[in-house]
């Protein structure tokens, strides 16, 4: 996507572009109504036109600015015909309105060539209704319209460059949130366990670094290779699929599974009681032995054992692994199928 698509969608008045025409367009009304105040102040011949047009001028840019949309040829024309009738009514001041109304047609979204043509019509309209005003061209009136028109080049130069710069900041917070969603897909990708879809070994090591209280569940598939040997590697991580859901959907949102390795699990389960680790172990194991798998039309039962411990802050969690580890050796040696409190 350019950069010029990727404004056109942003730029229905969120981006600072937009913004600056906004606050154009609000100066514009402010300094019609100072005009409006010098003629009435001041009266020339002509005081109850320039009244008239420039608080036109005003209400309808205090109404564009409302609406909070991009400024259209149509509004262009407006306001270009309004500053034009108030040159030729004599209005003091009115030449700023120019200026303004340049400096929102640059902004404007669009081609080069079209912002030359707008900066090229007020050009023209300014320096057309001056002449015709004019009594007599004097060298002063010249130097004043040279003076304008220079003017009128600076300020779209300067506007061009603004809507430039702001273009590249804002194709540069695009990359950058493009970027920031890559960095969490990829951190999520290296986190997690692509069978089961639960955290892997290094998001264990890292989640369980800095977590001062928790009880830990490890958690077996018991003859796991006799399973594999008997029925395939395939039923196999189907059957690492089906116990890694069961831990999955019963856990609380503090609560994380991990899939430590192989056929081996483990759960965190931060600011928890060691009898409802337990309680919450023997569910699982209850889950998974009541289960039903299928190889072929022909039922096959699982079973886990699990050891739990329990982290306190002032242990290491590599020591709460390790007796979680060393509860769970004991439940294997009891026969299996059977959660063990270190
Ligand atoms: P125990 O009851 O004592 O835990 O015995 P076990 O057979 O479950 O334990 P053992 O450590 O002897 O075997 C684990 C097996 O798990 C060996 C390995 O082939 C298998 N395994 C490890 N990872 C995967 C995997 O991703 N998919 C499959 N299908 N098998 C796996
Ligand atoms: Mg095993
Ligand atoms: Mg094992």
């Amino acid at each position: 996507m350019s950069a010029i698509n990727r404004v056109h969608t942003a730029s229905e008045w969120g981006d600072s572009a937009s913004q600056l025409q906004i606050i154009t367009r609000r100066i514009s009304s402010i300094s019609a109504v100072f005009t409006m105040v010098a003629a009435v102040l001041n009266p020339g011949p002509h005081w109850a036109i320039i009244v008239m047009l420039s608080s036109a001028y005003a209400i309808y840019n205090i109404i564009l600015s409302w609406r909070r949309r991009q400024p259209k040829l149509g509004e262009f024309a407006a306001n270009l015909s309004l500053c034009a009738g108030l040159t030729l009514a004599g209005a003091l001041y009115s030449n700023v309105l120019y200026h303004l109304l340049l400096m929102q047609m640059v902004l404007k979204v669009g081609r080069g060539r079209d912002r030359a043509m707008r900066t090229m019509a007020i050009t023209l309209v300014y320096l057309t209704a001056n002449i015709i005003r004019a009594d007599f061209v004097a060298a002063a009136f010249l130097l004043e319209m040279v003076y304008n028109v220079m003017g009128f080049a600076v300020l779209s130069i300067t506007a061009l460059h603004m809507r430039k710069v702001m273009e590249m900041q804002m194709q540069h917070e695009g990359q950058i949130a493009e970027l920031k969603r890559q960095n969490a897909h990829h951190y999520a990708m290296a986190h997690t366990d692509e069978l089961t879809g639960l955290l892997n070994h290094r998001a264990y090591l890292e989640k369980t670094a800095d977590l001062p209280q928790y009880v830990l569940l490890v958690i077996d598939i018991d003859h796991f290779k006799k399973l594999n040997d008997t029925y395939g590697h395939l039923f196999g991580d189907q059957v690492l699929t089906t116990v890694g859901n069961i831990i999955k959907i019963g856990i609380r949102n503090k609560d994380m599974a991990f899939r430590y390795g192989g056929e081996e699990f483990a759960l965190v389960l931060p600011g928890t009681a060691l009898e409802l680790g337990l309680k919450i172990a023997e569910r699982l194991r209850y889950q998974v032995a009541n289960c039903n798998f299928f190889h072929n039309g022909e039922s096959v039962k699982i079973t886990i054992s699990i050891g739990v411990s329990c982290k306190n802050p002032s242990a290491d969690c590599q020591d709460a692994f390790r007796e979680a580890d060393s509860a769970l050796y004991r439940a294997k040696k009891q026969g299996r199928n059977r959660c063990v409190v270190f």
